[in-house]
């Protein structure tokens, strides 16, 4: 087997080692999660630090190593920079990486997570949009195998009807009917069906979305609690990006 290879990849998580060194977290395109040790890269004079900033597509290439793979080599192919300019964009990113170090614990193959990534970052770079992130959520729930059950109540297994009253599930990823006690968050017809359409269109679609902020908020916030049952934890960066609103 070779002892080094080379991948383009989004840079989701630095964590400091040593002296100057940092543990890099990687969406590869073709080798899934990498997580590899950057030497140096705190020392003034290092020319890779720029490539390894967070949400910076970069091409690069790794040396296999006894425990983590090191980055022998690493170039900038897209900063997103315009998303690094203001505290709301900021979250966008945190938020972003965030989700990407929860949901990707494999080196399994994430050829989609990566192209659905590379194509968030580089849509919000022009247009910074809720509907963008919540479709995101979306699919990457989808291609993670955590499909929200979109059509029937979780509990009781029957298909919910336009003309009743459902609710979104605080502790599991779907819907709930009137039936089911202790229900608060109430979802509207117009909200199951704006989530069933951005689970299937394309991010530039998903931009034709007729909603009104108030409800880009709200379904944001449903998405958001399905993540925080997925990951058992608070997400608080994608709670900031509701501080900064368009
Ligand atoms: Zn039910």
């Amino acid at each position: 087997m070779s002892r080094t290879y080379s991948d383009k990849g989004i840079v989701f998580k630095q964590v400091n080692i040593g002296e100057a060194d940092n543990i890099v977290s990687i969406l590869t395109k073709y080798h899934g999660r990498v997580d590899a040790v950057a030497k140096g890269v705190r020392k003034l004079t290092s020319r890779k630090s720029g490539s390894i900033e967070l949400a910076n597509l970069s091409s690069f290439a790794f040396a296999k190593g006894r425990n983590l793979d090191i980055i022998t080599e690493a170039k900038t192919i897209n900063d997103y920079k315009s998303l690094k300019t203001s505290l709301r964009t900021n979250f966008y990113i945190f938020f972003i990486c965030e989700v990407l170090d929860n949901i990707i614990k494999t080196e399994d193959r994430q050829k989609e997570i990566f192209s659905l990534t590379s194509g968030l970052l580089e849509m919000l770079s022009t247009n910074i949009n809720l509907i963008l992130l919540c479709t995101f959520i979306l699919k990457l729930m989808h291609l993670s195998g955590f499909d929200p059950n979109l059509t029937a109540c979780l509990q009781c297994g029957k298909q919910l009807s336009e003309d009743e009253k459902k609710y979104a599930s605080s502790f599991d990823l779907g819907l709930l009917c009137s039936r089911e006690k202790n229900q608060r968050n109430k979802i509207t017809n117009k909200q199951i069906k704006s989530l069933r359409y951005l689970r299937s269109c394309s991010l530039e679609d998903s931009l034709k979305l007729r909603v009104t902020d108030n409800e880009k908020t709200d379904l944001y916030i449903t998405l958001l609690s399905w993540l925080e049952i997925i990951f058992g934890k608070e997400m608080k960066s994608g709670k900031y990006i509701l501080k900064y609103k368009e």
